[in-house]
């Protein structure tokens, strides 16, 4: 389904199957003589169908077009590849561009094999086989146009800022348009949803960048802010607000739940509260595991790194506690 969103932008909802996400939004908006698109959908044939069904709808020749990729995840980059053959001009961010490629690549997925048991997920007999960013992603590396903070693009009569959003993933970037005051978040902010912070790596504190992300665009004149799923957010600051109100719950749960001891993040994960359709841990299929372990994760390590949590590694699994 293609809706008009704004003045020459417009909004293809790709489908994605069997995913509690339920549907990507790709926003094209038309130039003079090219477009630009902003995601793509999964590498899979029914979001292939939508986007292409999307753009023969608009009357748009893919040729005729240049790809913003605003993070890795495959929902949003899954398709480059058909953008990649016609040589077209893919926009990504450094960080999430070169993530992108490795994640093509075996090695990548097989770090999740060490988080598996990191994270006490062994006794779940959870495979990386079964993540959707696994299943769906591209399969060989496409060259990017690397954009950062600073520039920007020019189309029609609309001239895109590029806006560091970095949280929900290491290099998640957004596109700002300041005289219409529009701005394309991606999964930055969502509208009944809130976008999932993971775990990359003990080298950031992913959850910190992502506060500082949140409140960075706090302060940005917007009217309309086009995320990639659910709703149009029309009042921002609104949203925001709930955002970091959600997280410091979810900081406050960890909290409480460590009160009755030491515990592996896969049994802190186990013990939070989901907004998912399981009536316990054991039903939550394979993907959610992962990704309700990498939250964990994300406020664990921010704890840890706010000096209120000790951890230690006990036979190769993280155990956290309470200072
Ligand atoms: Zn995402």
């Amino acid at each position: 389904m293609v809706t008009k969103v704004y003045e020459n932008i417009y909004m293809i909802e790709v489908i994605l199957p069997d995913n509690p996400l339920k549907v990507l939004n790709s926003y094209v908006i038309k130039g003079d003589d090219k477009s630009l698109i902003i995601d793509t959908g999964f590498n899979r044939k029914e979001c292939m169908d939508s986007l292409l069904g999307g753009l023969r709808e608009l009357d748009i020749d893919i040729k005729d077009t240049e790809l913003f990729i605003t993070h890795l995840h495959a929902d949003h980059s899954g398709m480059a590849s058909i953008f990649k053959d016609k040589g077209i001009k893919i926009y990504a961010s450094e960080i999430d561009g070169k993530l992108i490629n490795e994640m093509t690549s075996m090695p990548y997925w097989e770090r999740l094999e060490e988080f598996k048991v990191l994270f006490d997920l062994e006794r779940d007999g959870v495979t990386f086989s079964e993540h959707p960013g696994y299943k769906y992603c591209l399969k060989e590396p496409v060259e990017f146009t690397y954009i950062s903070e600073g520039k920007g693009i020019q189309f029609g009569s609309y001239f895109f800022e590029v806006i560091d959003i970095s949280g929900h993933t290491p290099g998640h970037i957004g596109l700002y348009e300041r005289n219409h005051k529009l701005f394309f978040c991606g999964d930055h902010i969502l509208d009944r949803i809130t976008p999932n912070i993971g775990f990359w790596g003990f080298e950031e504190n992913i959850l910190a960048v992502y506060f500082n992300s949140l409140a960075k665009i706090y302060s940005y004149d917007i009217d309309y802010l086009f995320p990639s799923h659910r709703n149009i957010i029309r009042d921002h600051t609104r949203r925001i607000t709930e955002l970091l109100a959600h997280h410091k719950e979810r900081l406050n749960e960890i909290i409480n739940i460590l009160k009755n001891g030491e515990s592996t993040v896969r049994d802190i994960a186990k013990r939070m509260e989901w907004n998912i359709r399981a009536n316990s841990w054991e039903e939550f299929p394979i993907p959610q595991k992962w990704f309700a372990t990498g939250e964990a994760m994300a406020h664990l390590e921010y704890l840890y790194c706010t000096g209120k949590l000790h951890k230690e590694l006990r036979e190769g699994k993280l155990i956290y506690k309470l200072k």
